[in-house]
C-alpha cells in the first residue's frame, strides 16, 4: 500500500501516452491446488496444458459463436482502443481492448484458420508457448468484464466474453485465479462469498434490528428462514457486514416495514455475487444460481428481489431464466423450474430489482420521506458498469439509468448528473469488477480508477458535490478502498437505499 499512488489527472480528453510493459507481471494470485480442485479444477497446470488448452478453446469456439465472429471480426480500427479505464490508467498498450482480444486472437489464428496454419508470421498468429499463457494469465486479469470497450465497437465485439473465455481455459489446465476461485468455493460450501455461517448471519441481522430500534424507535425486522414469506431477498453479502453496504441493507428492510411486506432472507443462499460468471464457467454459474432457486421453493416465497449488486443483476436478469427458472424462459423440461414458476406470483416481474421495487411503491404512494434528512449530501450517481451495459429495470430500455435516479430524487433534493460522457451507458467501471476486487491487484485497482475519479473530482470542484450513491457491492466496496488515495473521504461513497434509509418516514403509514 506504501508505494502506491494515485496517477495523475489527466487534461480530458486525451490518449495516453503509452509505457509498455508498465503492468507485465502484476496480474493476480494463481489459485492454489486446494482452491482449484475444491472446485473441480485441476489443481495446478497441468502436463500437456498446451493441448488442453487448444483443446477447450475448440469447446468455446464451437459452443459460443459469438466468440468465433469475435475473434474473425476486428478490423482493427481502434475506436475501442483509449476506451478502456485500465488502459487510461496504466498506459500499457497490452490493455487497450483490441490488444487484449489479440492475445487470445493470434493464438485463435494460429490453430484455427488457415492462412494461420500455413503463413502464421503474415497474420500475427502465434503459437500458444508458455510466455503466451503467462500473458493470458496476467492481461486477461487486468480486464473487470465491464463492456465498455464494446459500446464503442463498430462491429459491438464484446471483450468481456474475451475475457471470460481466456479464463475459463486457464482454470481448464489448472491455472485459475485465486480470488474469484476461493470465493466460489466459499458459495458452495457456505452459501455466501465471505463463508458467515447461519449463526453468525442471525447475530448479524439480529443486531440490526436493535440499532434500528435505537435510532428510530421502531421495531423494523431482518428475518431469515421465515417460510412462507412474499419476498426472497437475495442480496450480496457485503450488505450484511460491510460499510457502506449494511445501510443499504437497513433501507431496503425500511422499505419492506414501510410497506407492510412480508420477507426473509435465506441462510443457505444468502449471496446475490456469482463469480460463475467472473470466470466464464457456465456449470458454477448454474451451480451457484441454483441455491436461491433451492431457497425459494424451500421457502415457498411468491417474489424474489435482487439487492444492490451489479453483476448479480445481470445474471438475475440476464440469465436466471435459463439457469435457474427464475423468469421467462424457463426450460420446460426442468420440473424444478417448473414448480417455481407455479410457485410465483407473475403479477410481478420476476426476478425484481430492490429499485424497481422501491420506486413501484413510491408511485402507488406507499412511502412518504423526509426529503431534507438528506440535504447535506449534494449527490451525484455512479452507474454500475453490468446494471448499464448488462441489464434493464422497468421493463424499458433505460429503464436502469432513470429508476436509481428517479428513487435519489424523490428522497433528496439535491442531485447532480456527472459528465454524460462517463455516464448512462459510457460509464467507467469503479476499477474493481470482473474479478479484480482484491488487495493483490490493488495497483491496478487505483489505477483503474482513474476516470471516475477525475469525473467526480470535477463535480466536486464546481458543485460542491459530497455523496456518489451507487447500487453495486463491488463499486461500494472499490470505492471505499481508492477513493482516500485520491484524497477523497471514503464516506462519500453509498447506496441508493442508505439515501432512502435516512428519509424514509415509518411509522403509522
Ligand atoms: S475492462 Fe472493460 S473496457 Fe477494458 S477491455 Fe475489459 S471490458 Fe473492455
Ligand atoms: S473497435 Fe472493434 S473492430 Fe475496432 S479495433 Fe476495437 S474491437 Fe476491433
Amino acid at each position: 500500500m506504501a508505494d502506491i499512488a494515485a496517477p495523475a489527472y489527466r487534461v480530458i480528453p486525451i490518449i495516453p501516452v503509452l509505457k509498455p510493459g508498465a503492468m507485465e507481471g502484476k496480474g493476480p494470485f494463481i489459485a492454489s491446488d486446494k482452491i482449484q480442485e475444491a472446485i473441480g479444477f485441476p489443481g495446478q497446470l497441468v502436463e500437456d496444458w498446451h493441448d488442453r488448452a487448444i483443446a477447450k478453446m475448440g469447446d468455446l469456439l464451437g459452443k459460443y459463436r459469438s466468440l468465433k465472429v469475435y475473434m474473425d471480426a476486428c478490423v482493427h480500427c481502434g475506436a475501442c482502443s483509449d476506451k478502456c479505464h485500465y488502459f487510461i490508467g496504466t498506459q500499457d498498450p497490452k490493455n487497450m481492448p483490441v490488444a487484449r482480444q489479440d492475445l487470445m486472437r493470434s493464438v485463435y489464428r494460429r490453430y484455427f484458420t488457415w492462412p494461420g496454419k500455413l503463413f502464421p508470421w503474415l497474420v500475427g498468429a502465434r503459437d500458444l508457448t508458455r510466455e503466451v499463457l503467462d500473458e493470458w494469465h496476467n492481461y486477461f486479469h487486468q480486464c473487470s468484464e465491464c463492456r465498455r470497450c464494446s459500446v464503442f465497437c463498430p462491429y459491438g465485439i464484446d471483450t468481456a466474453e474475451v475475457t471470460m473465455a481466456a479464463r475459463e481455459i486457464l482454470d481448464s489446465v489448472g491455472y485459475g485465479q485465486k480470488y474469484s476461485n476461493e470465493i466460489i468455493g466459499k458459495v458452495h460450501k457456505i452459501g455466501n462469498n465471505l463463508g458467515l455461517p447461519a449463526p453468525a448471519l442471525r447475530d448479524t441481522l439480529e443486531g440490526l434490528e436493535e440499532d434500528v430500534k435505537e435510532a428510530t424507535g421502531i421495531d423494523v425486522r431482518f428475518p431469515m428462514d421465515v417460510k412462507g414469506a412474499e419476498v426472497l431477498l437475495i442480496t450480496p453479502s457485503a450488505d450484511f457486514f460491510a460499510e457502506p453496504h449494511i445501510d443499504s441493507l437497513i433501507g431496503y428492510a425500511k422499505v419492506f416495514h414501510a410497506t407492510g411486506t412480508s420477507w426473509t432472507l435465506s441462510s443457505m443462499s444468502s449471496e446475490a455475487a456469482n463469480f460463475g460468471m467472473f470466470i466464464g464457467n457456465y456449470e458454477q454459474l448454474r451451480k451457484i444460481a441454483l441455491r436461491i432457486r433451492q431457497a425459494a421453493l424451500e421457502l415457498g416465497v411468491k417474489r424474489i428481489v435482487v439487492g444492490e449488486c451489479g453483476h448479480a443483476w445481470r445474471v438475475a436478469y440476464s440469465f436466471w431464466n435459463t439457469l435457474s427458472g427464475v423468469g421467462d424462459g424457463a426450460d420446460e423440461t426442468d420440473q424444478f423450474a417448473m414448480m417455481l414458476q407455479k410457485q410465483l406470483d407473475h403479477r410481478y416481474k420476476q426476478p425484481m430489482h430492490i429499485c424497481e421495487f422501491t420506486w413501484d411503491m413510491i408511485g402507488q404512494g406507499a412511502l412518504s420521506f423526509d426529503k431534507e434528512a438528506n440535504d447535506k449530501h449534494i449527490i451525484t450517481f455512479h452507474d454500475s458498469c453490468n446494471v448499464a451495459r448488462g441489464s434493464s429495470m422497468g421493463g424499458y430500455p433505460g429503464g436502469q439509468f432513470d429508476i436509481p435516479r428517479n428513487i435519489i430524487k424523490a428522497v433528496a433534493n439535491n442531485f447532480v448528473e456527472m459528465s454524460p460522457a462517463t455516464t448512462h451507458e459510457r460509464t467507467f467501471c469503479c476499477g474493481g469488477g470482473g474479478g479484480v476486487l482484491t488487495d493483490d491487484l490493488l495497483d491496478l485497482r487505483v489505477k483503474g480508477a482513474l476516470p471516475r475519479m477525475e469525473v467526480l473530482q470535477q463535480v466536486k470542484d464546481e458543485h460542491g458535490v459530497n455523496f456518489m450513491a451507487c447500487i453495486c457491492a463491488i463499486c461500494k466496496a472499490q470505492f471505499t478502498k481508492v477513493m482516500p488515495i485520491y484524497g477523497f473521504d471514503r464516506k462519500m461513497v453509498g447506496g441508493v437505499h442508505q439515501l432512502v434509509s435516512n428519509a424514509i418516514k415509518l411509522g403509522a403509514k
